[in-house]
């Protein structure tokens, strides 16, 4: 089968792999609609260290093709939304793993484009079938499900993480797909004022339909002074974006008593450093939090509820749509150079379906 990922550290292309086998308990899947990430440029760049002839692309929905002997819940025909966490179920580490991110090591659950070619081929394996895989939910479309597992998976994460409580105020750094997500999060939280830093235009549009009520430009001069300007201080921060100095400015624009969430990917190479003062020495009861994405079907259907019952339009993110299979190139590219009104592309894998 052909897959788009990555033949080695910046090198992207189409590969050609074998089919892969269905164990008792995995599902084999055509994907109907995948998104590519910016997990996935930075994977192909390197960011999560060397990785050689791997399908790239890990969120996805699609139909179930084949199920393996001990499978329960589903059947070929099936239509499912994909968690891109997919944790093995059985390894103990899942069971102390709250957030079901990790298995037995850091970033155990996440399979796709780690132990397990990614989604975008002609087809995908999804271990432990029946917690992972989940049935959309009336009501819900395939573009607004596509958008649970990861995207709003990961920034709703980062809300909880958080803690965010009625009426704080929470800035939220970085209003890309991750961090839109944040903010619709935070808001349905409940926060009272929340400051979205970011500059491009469309995403300070959804930014602000999702609820933020302020916008930081940091182009325009130092965060922390124009948050600290807007607001005093905030009780909550949640970073989805930035650089390696980011900590240390969610840090000195956090209140005490405050907690500071990072969902953010920092690159292997980086080194993290802040101000103990930007800390309260240490003292002043700054909470840093940080995580991966939850995985699971529970996850995904307890996201898909929201969406259904409050309305939550989780589509609007989706700036670039695709058609064709080949298309996953240019949708890869374009996810790669971050054009200056993208969002994010998914890619309807149509031609695929109609065959
Ligand atoms: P994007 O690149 O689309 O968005 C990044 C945001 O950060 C943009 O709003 C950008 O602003 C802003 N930004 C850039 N530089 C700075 C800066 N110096 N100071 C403040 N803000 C800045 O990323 P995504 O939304 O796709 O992902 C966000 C992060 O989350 C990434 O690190 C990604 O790898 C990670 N991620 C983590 C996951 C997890 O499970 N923990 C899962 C998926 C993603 P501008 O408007 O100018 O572009
Ligand atoms: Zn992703």
């Amino acid at each position: 089968m052909r897959g788009y990922g990555m033949f080695s550290v910046n090198h992207p292309g189409w590969l050609e792999k074998e089919r892969p086998t269905c164990g008792p308990l995995d599902a084999i899947v055509a994907p109907t609609i995948v998104a590519p990430c910016s997990s996935d440029t930075h994977s192909m760049h390197g960011g999560a260290g060397p990785k050689d002839n791997m399908i790239l692309g890990h969120e996805a929905v699609g139909t179930v093709v084949e199920v393996g002997s001990a499978v329960r819940h589903f059947k070929p025909g099936d239509f499912v939304v994909v968690p891109c966490v997919t944790p093995d179920w059985l390894e103990i580490g899942v069971q102390n793993s709250k957030s079901f991110s990790h298995d037995s090591q850091p970033f155990g659950s996440f399979k796709f484009i780690n132990s397990e070619d990614g989604v975008m081929a002609e087809f995908f394996r999804v271990v432990c079938a029946d917690a992972n895989l989940t049935l959309l939910l009336d009501g819900v479309t395939p573009e607004q499900a596509l958008m649970t597992v990861d995207m709003m998976s990961t920034g709703f994460y980062g809300a909880e993480m958080a803690d965010v409580q009625f009426g704080d105020t929470v800035v939220v750094i970085g209003i890309g797909p991750v961090g839109l997500m944040a903010v619709g999060g935070a808001a349905l939280r409940g926060a009272g004022r929340i400051i979205g830093v970011g500059t491009r235009p469309n995403c300070i549009k959804v930014a602000r339909e999702y609820g933020a009520t302020d916008i930081v430009n940091y182009k325009e001069g130092d965060i922390v002074e124009q948050v600290m300007d807007l607001t005093g201080g905030a009780d909550k921060v949640i970073i989805a974006g930035g650089t390696k100095d980011t900590l240390g400015q969610a840090l000195a624009m956090t209140k005490a008593m405050g907690a500071i969430a990072s969902v953010n990917y920092y690159d292997a190479a980086d080194t993290l450093c802040f101000p103990a003062l930007a800390w309260g020495l240490g003292m002043a009861n700054k909470d840093i939090r940080s995580g991966f994405c939850p995985g699971g079907a529970a996850r995904i259907q307890k996201l898909m509820a929201t969406i259904k019952y409050r309305g939550f339009d989780a589509a609007k993110i989706i700036s670039h749509t695709f058609h064709g299979f080949e298309a996953m190139e240019p949708a890869f590219k374009l996810m790669d150079e971050k054009a200056p009104d993208l969002i994010k592309p998914i890619v309807y894998i149509d031609d695929l379906q109609a065959q």
